[in-house]
């Protein structure tokens, strides 16, 4: 790792820098605040580090950069601000500048630059990494790796692939309620296809014929969260083309970190005249599964239900401010067997690819997790994104917890509903 030779540069919309008021009332809000009691490792310490940055007053090195690496980029520090801050569009820039200029250790340009970068991204790729990967786990070789393995090991999810989505899924009732488009994502379609199904047969049970297009890619999220804002372009034209012809009332996602990016096409296109205006429409029409689903379609009278607690996914909580329709669902099929979950909004330390750059903290932030969920006597865990599920999941089971369940919401609900249908 080096300091940079290169001269600064603007990189900051000057404007969303300067709202920042120091206020401070952002920094209970942040994860990463509260376990470090580290002014730097805040959003207002954070902001005040890429404005010293950007004009030179502080090096482009190891120091300023590992505040900037913390981050989760779960954007809570949006939702507590009063001068509304535009935090994740910093963040962005910031990475932007520092995966431009600064030279990483070996293993972060490998962890980056290939498996994140490279592999995540392409179900094809991805799907003989999880076979080796479980393997090696069945073989019990685990203790042959060294810790970071093995911890991102624990990630691995049992096999829930499904066979791939058909084209066009026919509504189940009539009359027709609309036509939406369903985006498979990247991670869902290979790690979690029978979610993939539930979700979709979901949309057909109220009503909406679903079409599942070809040759989707990735959201983009996993590159712009580390800053390779050009490839998350690619990724979002892609789409765009691929969707925008279809005559869609909705484009569905049940993943919230890329539900969040989706939404955010506008911006990340702002500056490409002929792709701007689409990107504004096409995010227009993204909706997350749990805000177009509606309780009214679920209510049922389920009884003798055990306890049930809700993880707010970071990316449906605050960029997309999602936090009650997931609620009104759940409580739809499971009535008063819903107990909140103490610190449900703070991030569980999964925050897309972060528990592998950053395993340290994403622990600490798991243990969190892991010891409120258990506060609450819930035996069922539900939440919305795919990182989450992974990392509530891989958490319960290292405190001996893993008779907790921890479910998508869409598995939850279509296992509720098909329960209530088969009984007497
Ligand atoms: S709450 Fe907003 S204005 Fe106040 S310090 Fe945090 S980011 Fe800055
Ligand atoms: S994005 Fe999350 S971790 Fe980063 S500064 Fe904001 S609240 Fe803290």
């Amino acid at each position: 790792m080096t300091t940079s030779a290169l001269p600064t540069r603007r990189f900051l919309d000057e404007a969303k820098s300067l709202a920042c008021v120091h206020c401070g009332l952002c920094l209970g809000a942040c994860p990463t605040y509260l376990e470090t009691g580290n002014e730097n490792d805040s959003p207002r310490g954070r902001i005040y580090i890429m404005r010293a940055l950007e004009q030179g007053r502080l090096a482009l090195a190891d120091a300023a950069v590992r505040h900037v690496d913390l981050c989760l980029g779960c954007r809570a520090c949006e939702v507590a601000c009063p001068s509304g801050v535009q935090y994740g569009q910093l963040l962005e820039a910031a990475r932007e500048h520092i995966e431009e200029r600064f030279r990483r250790s070996a293993f972060q340009t490998f962890l980056r630059r290939v498996a994140i970068e490279e592999v995540f991204p392409f179900p094809a790729r991805m799907k003989p990494v999880l076979w080796a990967a479980r393997l090696a786990r069945k073989l019990g070789l685990e203790p042959l790796f060294p810790k970071f393995a093995r911890e991102a090991l624990t990630l691995v999810p049992q096999d829930t692939s499904a066979d791939g989505l058909p084209e066009v899924s026919p509504a189940a009732t009539t009359p027709l309620k609309g036509r939406v488009g369903f985006i498979q994502g990247c991670v869902m379609s290979v790690m979690f296809g029978r979610t993939n199904a539930a979700s979709v047969q979901l949309l057909n049970r109220a009503g909406y014929e679903v079409l599942t297009p070809p040759g989707q890619t990735c959201c983009g999220a996993l590159y712009a969260h580390t800053g390779v804002l050009e490839r998350a372009r690619q990724c979002a034209r892609r789409n765009i083309a691929l969707f925008e012809s279809l005559n869609l009332d909705a484009i569905i996602i049940n993943a919230a970190g890329c539900g969040s990016t989706l939404k955010e096409y506008g911006h990340l296109l702002r500056e490409d005249a002929p792709w701007a205006e689409r990107a504004q429409q096409f995010s227009a029409k993204v909706k997350d599964l749990t805000e177009w689903l509606k309780p009214r379609d679920f209510k049922s009278q389920i009884s003798n239900l055990k306890f049930i607690t809700y993880h707010d996914a970071c990316h449906l909580a605050h960029p997309q401010r999602i936090t009650q329709p997931p609620r009104d669902l759940i409580r739809a099929v499971a009535g008063e067997s819903f107990v909140e979950l103490p610190e449900s909004d703070v991030c569980c330390g999964s925050a897309g690819s972060y528990n592998l750059t950053e395993p340290e903290m994403a622990e600490r932030l798991q243990r969190r997790k892991i010891g409120n969920i258990l506060k609450t006597g819930a035996q069922i865990v539900v939440t919305t994104n795919p990182g989450c599920l992974l990392q509530i999941r891989a958490g319960l089971q290292k405190a001996g917890a893993s008779r907790v369940h921890v479910l998508h919401i869409a598995d939850f609900l279509l296992e509720r509903i098909n329960k209530n249908v088969q009984a007497p």
